[in-house]
């Protein structure tokens, strides 16, 4: 993220909430340390949920490119944040595609900015599994798409709710992936999964 963006319109809705819960909290949002949190935290809040705002096919637009193999691509660890729509605390960790061609290719460069677009809303790990894995089957008319996602959940780790840092793994498989085991089985192998 290179400039600021210019303030949305809920900037400063998010901005008297922020002041409000630290009220909540027994704090005195005028003392010096948290006279400017307020305003970071709609800042924060913004940023870490532009995916909302996102247009899917327009930040591929111009890296799609014609492809005739069928070999399976795949990429892995891209690395992703997010925040749980439970808690609004962090999620974060590394995602694994993988899709067999059919006619194109996606610009590698663009399968992170992909799972950035649903990483950057409130989310279940579940979830923005699957709605990875159909945004690159709709995006490519791919033969087949599997996604791994492992992540840490703050709000499971901060909270004590168990004792050591625990991944959560959650995998989303279709077409080519879900029909053909041995596909299936060389992708978990190259994600270094088996
Ligand atoms: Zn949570």
């Amino acid at each position: 993220m290179s400039a600021s963006p210019a303030p949305k319109p809920s900037f400063k809705e998010l901005e008297d909430v922020a002041r409000k819960m630290l009220i909540a909290l027994g704090e005195d949002p005028e003392r010096e340390g948290l006279e400017g949190t307020p305003r970071r935290v709609a800042r924060a809040l913004l940023d870490l949920t532009e995916g909302y705002d996102a247009d899917i096919q327009a930040l591929v637009r111009g890296a799609l490119y014609a492809h005739q193999g069928e070999d399976p691509v795949t990429v892995r660890d891209i690395p992703f944040y997010s925040l749980c729509e439970h808690h609004l605390l962090p999620m974060f960790g590394r995602c694994h595609i993988g899709y067999v061609p059919s006619g194109r290719v996606i610009g590698l460069s663009k399968l992170p900015r992909v799972v950035d677009v649903f990483a950057h809303r409130l989310q279940l790990q579940e979830r923005m599994t699957r709605e990875i894995a159909e945004a690159i089957e709709d995006l490519t008319s791919a033969k087949g798409v599997a996604v791994v996602m492992e992540a840490r959940h703050l709000c499971v780790e901060m909270r004590g709710v168990e004792k050591a840092a625990s991944e959560t793994l959650t995998t989303c498989v279709l077409g080519a992936y879900r029909t053909d085991p041995q596909l299936r089985a060389e992708f978990m192998g190259f994600i270094g999964r088996r």
